[in-house]
């Protein structure tokens, strides 16, 4: 059985984390070294219901996408959410572990996880990484169709591969126009539409799209968006770790147990569509 130390730095060798940005909190949030891992549990959020999940099928190592502290923090008093999450974790000897913008940026990343779930052929990423001489890392994914689709049926595409969320799919366009080139972006993508537009893309794919960037990239090219709930387009992630620590467990010896979490913890619970049309009478 591996260490925890053993299993960390085989993630922190897919996952370097100096590719992580500066301002992010990446690591071993806690966890004591020597300790044993058999089972592993990956997820997108370090929230109590994850943490909960971790507790119940005896993992000792949770890997999320999600950081806890993203800034600093003075208190991992039991009496805070994430002060909870802390103690329910080391109580049960449960060592938590974060990729999270290294994982965003990595050959293969999070966005080339969200591009296998839509059957998206990867051409290069949307923002490369300058210091890759293979020019594979880097932020979001320019990728082509295999057989061109219009916007309404890669939009129904994404509803049904990605997992279901209340949010399901946003979408912005003329239903018809034809799509062969999509740029995806797993988690908030509005601050790559300059990356976008230079692309040349028919359409981009990610989350948190807010109305003025989206209204303003409608304004300026026909480029369609559609945008997930933002724990969707990043879950597809935490299967492609799952089948590469397996990989690693595998070619170790090590045996581990590798679990995806199916618990939905994107915030948005529910969506009640429009019943009225725009002059306020009822559909
Ligand atoms: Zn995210």
């Amino acid at each position: 059985m591996p260490r925890l130390s053993e299993v960390i730095a085989a993630l922190d060798a897919l996952w370097p984390a100096g590719l992580a940005e500066s301002w992010d909190a990446v690591g071993t949030v806690c966890g004591d070294p020597d300790a044993e891992v058999s089972r592993v549990l990956i997820a997108v959020d370090p929230v109590q219901e994850i943490a909960d999940e971790a507790v119940r099928i005896g993992a000792q190592l949770l890997v999320t996408h999600h950081p806890l502290y993203l800034r600093g923090t003075t208190t991992v008093a039991a009496s805070t959410f994430k002060g909870r999450v802390v103690h329910d974790l080391i109580k049960n000897d449960i060592a938590l572990h974060v990729a999270h913008t290294n994982a965003d940026r990595a050959d293969p990343g999070v966005s080339d996880a969200l591009a296998g779930a839509l059957d998206l052929r990867v051409v290069r990423p949307l923002v490369p990484d300058p210091a890759d001489p293979r020019g594979r890392r880097g932020l979001g994914r320019i990728c082509e169709l295999e057989h061109p689709l219009t916007l309404a049926e890669l939009a129904e595409r994404a509803a049904k591969r990605l997992p279901a969320t209340a949010q399901g799919i946003r979408v912005a366009g003329d239903p018809d126009a034809l799509i062969r080139t999509v740029a995806v972006s797993g988690g908030s993508g509005d601050s790559l539409f300059d990356d976008v537009r230079a692309a040349g893309v028919d359409a981009f794919l990610t989350a948190d799209l807010r109305h003025h960037p989206a209204s303003e990239a409608r304004e300026r090219t026909p480029l369609a968006l559609l945008d997930a709930a933002h724990w969707a387009t990043e879950w597809p992630w935490c299967e492609l770790a799952a089948a590469q620590l397996d990989e690693i467990s595998d070619r170790s010896g090590w045996g581990l147990r590798v679990h995806v979490s199916r618990t939905v913890t994107d915030p948005w619970t529910a969506h009640a569509a429009s019943t009225t049309d725009s002059t306020g009478a009822p559909n």
